[in-house]
């Protein structure tokens, strides 16, 4: 059967259509103990989701809540009280911020899911309060997975720190010797310290990466890569995790395809947006909204895949590995709202 995707393509009035998404999927959801899943942005990051246009979710919603778990690597949201203070100076303070595994990443619950690589995802833990979510999506580039949209939100966003570790373990970037030019951006932009100069090349120290793909993404010349298999079992894994995250629980989706960047808001300070604003999708399928994206994406970028050239990495595997895990499916019909 073919999923719904809502589209609302004003871009003068993108607060308004965020408010009848929202009212849409509070008539479904009622109006009590709604989690918002989202990324508040690393330190610095301006592209992330602007929070002005959530500002009217409590006309909707009784005491609704942000949800979040911390990231593995060093920066502004690795600790429950940075990550918090993180949030509120990037203007999300309006509304109360539930970190929903501990101060560190420490809190997890197993949920059984049996699928090929993962038994029991280890999910933070405060996620168990919450029957009804909605996931708030910044579309946009990603290192690892090509794209990150509503899956990789909800998959990998949702992880505690072992679930973090188990999705990323996948990934052990290698540097090409002949193509490194020693400029040293990766090095500056690891969060892990795991990368150094050796003999004037860069070199990466396996025991301490954790895979966050950083690395690949900013590297100029493209001399550091993931074997391909490597980013396929890590989408794989997110894929596994989402639906971990969306068991027995009633999930919306919103994706905002706004300031779209090469690169995901993991990535702290500035960065600068490739193409226009496209509008805001809202579906009750992660798969179907993914898809739907990328497909605006393509189509409003004069017909040409952003990403894949970028990263190296062929993002609509995620697509075809969800559908085939029963997670959703990308046959939609987009539905224009005024
Ligand atoms: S960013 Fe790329 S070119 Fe620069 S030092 Fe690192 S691997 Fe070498
Ligand atoms: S993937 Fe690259 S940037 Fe990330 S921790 Fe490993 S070496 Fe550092």
């Amino acid at each position: 059967m073919r999923s719904k995707v809502y589209f609302y393509k004003n871009l003068d009035e993108l607060k308004s259509g965020t408010n009848k998404f929202i009212e849409m999927i509070s008539k479904e959801l009622g109006e009590d103990n709604i989690g918002l899943k989202i990324h508040f942005g690393e330190g610095n990051n301006d592209t992330h989701i602007d929070p002005e246009l959530l500002k009217d979710v409590t006309k909707y919603f009784n005491n609704p809540k942000f949800v979040e778990c911390n990231v593995l690597y060093k920066g502004t949201r690795t600790r429950k009280s940075d990550h918090i203070e993180t949030a509120k100076k990037h203007g999300f303070g309006f509304l109360e911020i539930d970190i929903l595994d501990g101060e560190l990443g420490e809190e997890a619950v197993e949920v059984p899911i049996n699928t090929p690589n993962t038994k029991f995802a280890k999910l933070g833990k405060g996620l168990e309060k919450y029957g009804k979510l909605i996931a708030l999506t910044h579309f946009k580039g990603h290192g690892m997975s090509g794209f990150g949209g509503a899956i990789k939100n909800v998959g990998m966003g949702l992880g505690s720190r072992g679930g973090k570790l188990d999705m990323h373990s996948s990934l052990s970037p290698q540097v090409n010797r002949q193509t490194c030019i020693a400029c040293k951006v990766c090095i500056e932009n690891c969060p892990a310290d795991a990368i150094k100069l050796v003999e004037n090349k860069a070199g990466v120290n396996q025991d301490k990466c954790i895979g966050c793909a950083m690395c690949i993404a900013v590297c100029p010349t493209g001399a550091i890569s993931s074997v391909p298999h490597e980013s396929k079992r890590l989408m794989e894994k997110v894929v596994e995790y989402t639906l971990a995250a969306t068991k027995n629980k009633e999930w919306w989706y919103i994706n905002f395809l706004t300031n779209i960047t090469y690169l995901c808001d993991c990535k702290g300070g500035k960065q600068k947006p490739f193409m226009k604003d496209i509008g805001i999708l809202m579906s009750k399928d992660p798969v179907a909204i993914d898809k739907a994206s990328i497909d605006l994406v393509i189509k409003y970028n004069e017909g040409n895949e952003p990403f894949e050239n970028k990263h190296g990495v062929e993002g609509s595997y995620i697509l075809d590995y969800a559908e085939e895990l029963g997670l959703g499916t990308q046959d939609y019909e987009l539905i224009e709202i005024e």
